[in-house]
């Protein structure tokens, strides 16, 4: 028989090992894994020449449409950088089950890539509207404890516990920005007062007490509620250590980061301001650290991009006054390559990258087996990655939107060569080659 596509001299990785082994695809799934020597003929084969072959990473926590990006050119910053699905935060926000299925609309036929799409809560909105988002398929709903800006009324406690207690009952997952607002407004209204507006008083404004305390609250939420919760781009120990003592006593809470807590300090903070102004906020050289480390031991659950592409225009506002500067960075196209550099580097392993990025967001998100795994009947998603090159990171190479990163001039080790989502090339030597509306909407299995 002929199959679409073989990928042969490939090294497997999954959470669990790496084998030496060839992968068969047809109509867009692994129909079979197998030695080289028995895999079948093909219309298409793809040398791996041994290098690592991931499963295909799943960004949990994109603001696709954060201006000036929109789903496709978000999707296709997120093609070249190596992703296979993205799974779509708001700041589109959807409210309700009528505004989920909106914004399901608007998506389709834009994305390059495998798609979901999460909801959102804010106080004010009837009770009901939290798990109608759920049953119309979204992967999970995000709880704003800090003020989000006017676009999104926070969610205040009562509301939490409440909307905490609406998802238990459908099985749902809270998405929880963990920072303690009143600590945010005090250090702000002070230090607008003082007339600061030097880079360091983003820092300021945003203290490490303010997102402990805030973590430990929503832990006890949790656990008061029976609610699933994923404490999203999570910078402090103290709430890793907490989520992992609280897992023990049975509470269902996983803790996510993003590259910009294994990467970016508060030196970083202080020397390019808006352009390292996110929230939560960079923290000390140490804390990063500790972060990288609490990471390879599994104690943090995934990494995901938080990727928020402001335009420069709007960043410039932050040079003047920082604490005019909106929260967020571009992330999707240097996420891989920095996550394999850190392999480079011997603070991750393969083994952990494939948990982080690719198995544990499908387990959480309720995608996997479909999507995380590189396994007999899953879908045909996967990166090869090569381990050896070296590439400078620049403003100019980027295509999402906003045309810059954080990153600039970065020097890193290991990148994302050629993609494959559902059995397609999506990828190939850092050039976007599959078409946009070919992503399909994933829904939760
Ligand atoms: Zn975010």
């Amino acid at each position: 028989m002929t199959v679409d596509l073989v990928i042969k001299n490939a090294k497997l990785v999954t959470p669990r090992g790496i084998n030496d082994s060839g992968l068969i695809i047809n109509d867009g799934i692994i129909v079979g894994i197998t030695k080289d020597l028995h895999l079948p003929q093909a219309d298409r084969v793809i040398d791996a020449k041994g290098k690592p072959v991931l499963p295909g990473p799943i960004d949990g926590h994109c603001h696709h449409t954060s201006p000036p990006d929109t789903a496709e050119t978000s999707s296709q910053a997120g093609a070249r950088g190596g992703f296979t699905t993205l799974l779509d935060m708001p700041p589109e926000t959807t409210f309700n089950g009528e505004e989920y299925r909106a914004k399901r609309q608007r998506f389709s036929g834009n994305c390059y890539l495998d798609y979901t799409l999460h909801g959102a809560a804010a106080s004010g909105y009837p009770t009901g509207s939290l798990a109608e988002q759920w049953v119309q398929g979204a992967t999970g709903v995000k709880f704003f404890v800090s003020n989000a800006g006017p676009g999104w009324p926070q969610t205040f406690d009562g509301d939490i516990i409440e909307g905490f207690r609406e998802l238990a009952g459908v099985n749902g997952l809270a998405l929880i920005h963990a920072e303690n607002d009143q600590i945010i407004q005090d250090n702000s209204r002070r230090l607008k007062a003082e007339g600061r507006k030097d880079f360091p008083a983003m820092l300021e404004a945003r203290p490490k007490i303010a997102e402990v305390e805030c973590g430990r609250r929503i832990i006890q939420y949790l656990e008061e509620t029976g609610c699933r919760g994923l404490i999203v781009h999570t910078s402090v120990p103290e709430t890793v250590y907490r989520a992992a003592e609280a897992r023990i006593r049975g509470v269902k809470v996983n803790i996510e980061t993003c590259p910009q807590y294994l990467y970016l300090t508060t030196d970083d903070v202080k020397k390019k301001g808006p352009w390292a102004k996110f929230a939560p906020p960079a923290r000390s050289k140490e804390t990063t650290l500790r972060i990288r480390e609490m990471l390879s031991k599994g104690w943090i659950d995934t990494v995901a991009t938080d990727h928020s592409p402001h335009s420069k225009e709007a960043k410039e506002a932050g040079v003047d006054d920082i604490l005019n500067a909106p929260n967020g960075i571009p992330g999707l196209e240097p996420f891989l390559t920095l996550m394999l550099n850190g392999v480079n580097e011997g603070w991750l392993s393969l083994e952990r990258l494939a948990a982080v990025t690719s198995e544990n967001p499908a387990r959480i998100f309720g995608l996997y087996p479909k999507k995380g795994a590189l396994r007999v009947g899953s879908d045909a998603d996967l990166v090869i990655v090569d381990m050896d090159k070296e590439v400078i990171i620049r403003n100019e190479d980027q295509i999402t939107a906003c045309g810059w990163t954080p990153y600039d001039g970065y020097k890193v080790k290991g990148v994302p060569i050629l993609s494959v989502v559902r059995g397609t090339v999506i990828m190939e030597d850092g050039v976007v080659v599959g078409d946009k509306g070919y992503g399909e909407y994933n829904p939760r299995l």
